[in-house]
């Protein structure tokens, strides 16, 4: 996405009011004041046909719980088209996708108008599957629908999006950002109940705060995060590092 356009995001759901959540909290709210991101959520039961506004029925098959129609999504597709002389990009927050992560949210934080349709119940009718770019799960158990997922996908896409996050330092940090874990963070006082905070923080040595964060970054990385550790990409630095880990906790064993 370019510096200077704003992000839309749209959601399609039974429970709009549930995205207030993200809507109307922290930075979200902040970067919708300040026109980086704008979003439309819609209700589904507005893009019924019917006058008690169904969205759901009875599944195929029998011994099994409602689903969601295709007609409200499908309508709602056609729609945005028309008006916007361009498919929209839909994701659809489920079990069965591509499991959710910082790349997945980099690539999405990079288009100018994302739509989610929100499923409830057993799922939305397969065939809604035609109409979608992107399947997507927050994880490997089930949630009762497709609004807590989509907002967990949007606050992560979100921080990647320039000026969301104050601090771009703070994003790049960030834990799985550079495939490490994120080093540990102190606040005053220097002392708590006889915790003391590493000294070289309190030093004011910009350059071995700096080697002392990467060190912890690494270390709690192997210790916590073996399986990221192992995939990550070692720079020069970070193996200078690694020796000097393995030198200080020797230096402590004996
Ligand atoms: N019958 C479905 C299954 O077993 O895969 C579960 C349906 S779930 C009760 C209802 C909706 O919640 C789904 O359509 C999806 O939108 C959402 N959902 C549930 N778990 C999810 C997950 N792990 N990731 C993303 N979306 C999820």
């Amino acid at each position: 996405m370019s510096q200077n356009n704003k992000m839309e995001i749209t959601i399609l759901s039974i429970f709009p009011e549930m995205f207030k959540i993200i809507t109307d909290y922290g930075i979200i709210k902040k970067a919708i004041e300040k026109g980086i991101v704008k979003f439309n959520i819609l209700n589904l039961r507005d893009f019924t046909t019917d006058k008690h506004k169904v969205t759901d029925k009875p599944g195929y098959g029998g011994r099994n719980g409602m689903v969601m129609l295709a007609e409200p999504f499908f309508r709602f597709y056609d729609e945005y088209e028309q008006r916007n002389g361009c498919k929209p990009y839909v994701i659809i927050p489920s079990p069965e996708g591509k499991t959710f992560n910082n790349e997945i949210a980099r690539e999405l934080s990079q288009k100018e108008k994302l739509v989610f349709f929100c499923g409830r119940y057993e799922g939305i009718d397969e065939r809604v599957k035609a109409i979608a770019d992107q399947e997507i799960s927050i994880g490997d158990y089930v949630l009762t629908g497709g609004e807590l997922p989509a907002m967990v996908i949007i606050e992560v896409l979100l921080r990647f999006v320039p000026e969301v996050v104050g601090s771009r330092e703070s994003v790049e940090n960030d834990s799985f950002y550079n495939g490490l874990l994120d080093h540990s963070h102190y606040t005053k006082p220097a002392e708590f109940r006889g915790m003391k905070v590493p000294e070289i923080l309190l030093s004011g040595d910009h350059k071995k705060i700096e080697q002392f964060r990467k060190k912890d970054s690494l270390l709690k990385t192997i210790l916590k995060r073996p399986d990221l550790f192992v995939n990550k990409e070692l720079s020069f630095e970070d193996k200078q590092l690694l020796v000097e880990i393995v030198q200080e906790l020797y230096q402590r064993h004996v």
